[in-house]
């Protein structure tokens, strides 16, 4: 099946043309979910950028979206890792106080607390038949491994771990939070910044703040992974947050195609080649069962 994508624009040409957005719409949600799976079928390399908007399904609240934990406490401010630097030990005491920010707090329970949904399983079916290569996710709650997935890459870090600054050495949050369990109140400020057992660097979260760059490894993961591939789904993201914004970007210079998953309207709707509107928990299963997984 052809698809429904006017030729000119493929070619890049419609940059900044909102006249692109309204066709697209206009398009059957049937025939986008067709024009997807053949899309994807015909691709040699499909990767996925994902964002909050897919864990939103499981209960974790978004950043910056309508009640998002941002929309209520402010963004954080773009010199967040400076300030961490600047004080590590404060940082850290108002880190293991619940009450500090209990927004925070909020949402850290509700990571703890959430499952993956139906769209993190359609996902992970996607990779398990090796249609899908990798996923790169902006989201830090480690749903898409819960799910079964395990080509994952995490761009803004994980919930789960704990990161050495000097030598990117990680451990499971588990172990510093069972360290400070272990002693009373005015023992822990003593062992405040945890240090790394490889090279006594200071230990943050893994989870990548304003300012900080994205470790390289992992940056150069999601690079060799974007160059690598000719079809990119992007789902629940608006992709304004850089570097991850670049990917799609990237893929789209070199000749590939944009697949969005979202149920809005997202800045990178007009480089988007086929868009899919619809909760993410729904739209990800219907396209794998297109494909015919089961
Ligand atoms: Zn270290």
């Amino acid at each position: 099946m052809r698809i429904p994508i006017p030729t000119e624009l493929t070619k890049g040409q419609y940059l900044g043309n909102e006249e692109y957005i309204p066709k697209l719409m206009n398009i059957p949600y049937e025939e986008s979910i067709e024009s997807a799976s053949n899309t994807i079928l015909s691709a040699s390399y499909v990767i996925a950028l994902v964002g909050a908007g897919l864990s939103a399904e499981s209960g974790i609240p978004t950043f910056r979206g309508k009640g998002g934990l941002w929309m209520k406490n402010g963004e954080p401010g773009p010199n967040q890792y400076k300030t961490f630097l600047k004080d590590p030990k404060s940082w850290w005491i108002n880190n293991i106080n619940e009450k500090f920010d209990p927004e925070r707090t909020k949402f850290r329970k509700a990571i703890d607390n959430s499952k993956p949904n139906k769209g993190h399983r359609a996902l992970s079916k996607m990779e398990f038949v090796g249609i899908l290569k990798h996923q790169i996710t902006q989201n830090v709650d480690g749903l898409h491994y819960i799910a079964g997935s395990r080509n994952v890459t995490e761009i803004h870090g994980s919930r789960h771990q704990m990161r050495c600054i000097d030598c990117e050495t990680r451990i499971p949050r588990q172990n510093i939070e069972m360290l400070l369990e272990k002693h009373p109140s005015s023992e822990k400020i003593k062992l405040l910044p945890p240090t790394c057992n490889e090279c006594g660097g200071i230990i943050k979260p893994d989870t990548v703040m304003f300012g900080e760059s994205i470790p390289n490894s992992v940056l150069e993961e999601c690079m060799n992974q974007a160059s690598k591939s000719d079809c990119i789904l992007v789902i629940g993201t608006s992709a304004t947050v850089y570097p991850a914004a670049s990917i799609p970007q990237k893929i789209k210079n070199n000749g590939g195609k944009i697949i969005e998953l979202n149920p809005s309207t997202t800045s990178l709707s007009k480089m988007a080649d086929i868009i899919i509107r619809g909760q993410t928990s729904h739209t990800i299963p219907d396209l794998t069962q297109k494909l015919g997984l089961q």
